[in-house]
């Protein structure tokens, strides 16, 4: 199970070299879940036995530069745009208080957020604690094609 971003550049398909059948995907802005997503998400684990969740964000996100840049400004997206900038903020805010760059920093922030929100789930945490289940956050840089992971419940 991929949970990853809508960017084009960042097809999960390509980006692990599976093809039809091989993967189930889930992709929101930056990523983000809400209860929807979630539910998505379980779906693999839950009911088809699916033994890894990765949370893939990546190298110059358009939606987290976007969300970065209205929280920046104090000037607000319109519509369903604003659920994903407020869904991002509590990413924001971790970044800021980090340093450094703050666009790839809360890419950072952001996806451990959504190893956070599943690792919490109550449908995945069971299963996450038993090892039956791993929750892996990943990092893919545009610039080099390579995959680093941010975070594991896998005990290394
Ligand atoms: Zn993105």
């Amino acid at each position: 199970m991929v949970v990853s971003c809508i960017d084009s550049r960042v097809p999960p398909e390509m980006v692990f070299d599976q093809g039809i059948g091989d993967l189930f995907v889930v992709r929101t802005a930056a990523p983000t879940v809400d209860d929807l997503v979630a539910g998505s998400v379980e779906y693999g684990p839950v009911e088809d036995a699916t033994p890894l969740i990765v949370v893939l964000g990546h190298q110059r996100c358009g939606a987290v530069t976007a969300a970065v840049e209205s929280i920046g400004h104090g000037h607000r997206l319109p519509s369903h745009l604003d659920v994903i900038v407020e869904s991002i903020r509590p990413a924001y805010e971790q970044a800021r208080a980090k340093g450094g760059d703050l666009i790839d920093q809360t890419v950072r922030a952001q996806t451990l957020q959504t190893v956070a929100t599943l690792t919490a789930d109550p449908a995945l945490s069971p299963r996450i604690d038993t090892g039956e289940l791993g929750v892996v956050g990943a990092y893919y840089s545009l610039d080099s094609g390579q995959v680093s992971v941010l975070s594991s419940s896998f005990k290394l």
